[in-house]
């Protein structure tokens, strides 16, 4: 079978999630080689690459790949299309993954999909679009398929592969050095996983009413081990940061599981969580539109029903 190259994302030499995904996923379509792009690969980063499918591992190792700003990781990819002819690309449909896509497929003269929610034989890209309302199949036609993939699209399950290490050297253009990191600052990091990345989500909307009240959502979220969300409503209204906004103009997730307390359903935030595998409402109003997307709803005042949720959900721990 193919090769399927996926670019590793990675923070300090740890594997991000989504690259596990994204492993699981080419092994339904080939054979899955990891790209491990920059310096600081570990023998645990090795392994978890291979215990997830990676039956190859390319390494390059260069700092200027991470010194300079994404161009060098969209030419190192090229480089290896070249080289080895993979039957697709595989990257993460975060901000970064998706300009490296951009940037390879102009490269390789090849079709690029991204947002996509899933993968099938042939190549095929399910998107979802126009807020979730409509779904689309696509195929990429010219080159090498280049598929930017949101992350929680797929379970990620392991099944070991010989994760192979190739040292890659890379020659770098000038124009891709053109940017050049100057610094690193580290965001604070909570004990809640990262909303884009984590399995459950739980948001508040309006309905929470106050700032103080997202307690009652924050409890709910560490007794599932769940990302904490809002809607726009809540974080324009000051309640809730406005780096947790789910929506059009926020983040996009796709949990396994998005509880959405206090929130109607307006289009621009089912934009953001519309692909979630299963979501459950609840809100006090039985006519909310996000019963109308909603797996399980509960009508209800959220100011009894997630307390009494956390309850039950700690009770069985
Ligand atoms: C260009 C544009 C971009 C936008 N981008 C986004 C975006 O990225 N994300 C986003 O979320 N919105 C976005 N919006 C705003 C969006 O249109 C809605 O206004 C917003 O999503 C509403 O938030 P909400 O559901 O929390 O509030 P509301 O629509 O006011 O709904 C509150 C809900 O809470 C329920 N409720 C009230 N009290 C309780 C209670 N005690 N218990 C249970 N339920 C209760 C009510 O019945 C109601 O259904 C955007 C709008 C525009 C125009």
């Amino acid at each position: 079978m193919s090769e399927i190259l996926v670019l590793v994302e990675q923070v300090e030499g740890e594997v991000k999630k989504v690259t596990l995904e994204l492993l699981t996923l080419a092994r339904s379509l080939g054979t899955p080689a990891a790209v491990w792009a920059g310096p600081g690969i570990t023998p645990g980063a090795k392994d978890r690459l291979a215990e997830y499918g990676a039956e190859t591992i390319y390494v390059a190792g260069s700092s200027d790949i991470v010194d300079h700003v994404v161009a060098p990781k969209a030419e190192l990819l090229a480089q290896l299309v070249a080289a080895k002819s993979p039957a697709a690309v595989l990257v993460a449909a975060t901000a970064e993954g998706k300009e490296v896509a951009g940037r390879l497929a102009v490269k390789t003269d090849s079709g690029v999909i991204t947002d996509a929610v899933g993968l099938g034989e042939g190549f095929v890209a399910d998107q979802s679009i126009f807020g979730g309302g409509v779904n689309v199949h696509s195929r990429v036609r010219r080159g090498t398929p280049i598929v930017a993939v949101r992350p929680n699209s797929t379970a990620p399950e392991p099944a070991q592969g010989a994760g192979a290490e190739e040292e890659v050297t890379v020659a770098l253009t000038d124009a891709a050095k053109a940017a050049r990191v100057v610094e690193r600052v580290k965001q604070e990091k909570g004990a809640r996983p990262e909303l884009t990345e984590a399995a459950i989500v739980v948001s508040g909307g309006r309905g929470v009413g106050s700032a103080e009240n997202f307690s009652v959502i924050e409890g709910l979220a560490d007794a599932l081990g769940a990302a904490v969300g809002a809607s726009r409503a809540a974080t324009d209204a000051g309640w809730y940061p406005h780096q947790f906004q789910v929506g059009q103009t926020g983040k996009t997730v796709s949990p396994q599981l998005y509880i959405a307390a206090g929130i109607s359903g307006a289009i621009q935030h089912r934009a953001g969580m519309q692909t979630a595998k299963t979501i459950v409402a609840i809100n006090k109003d039985p006519e909310a539109p996000i019963f109308e997307l909603a797996d399980y709803g509960v009508v209800g005042d959220l100011h009894q029903v997630v307390p009494q949720l956390t309850e039950e959900v700690t009770k069985r721990k």
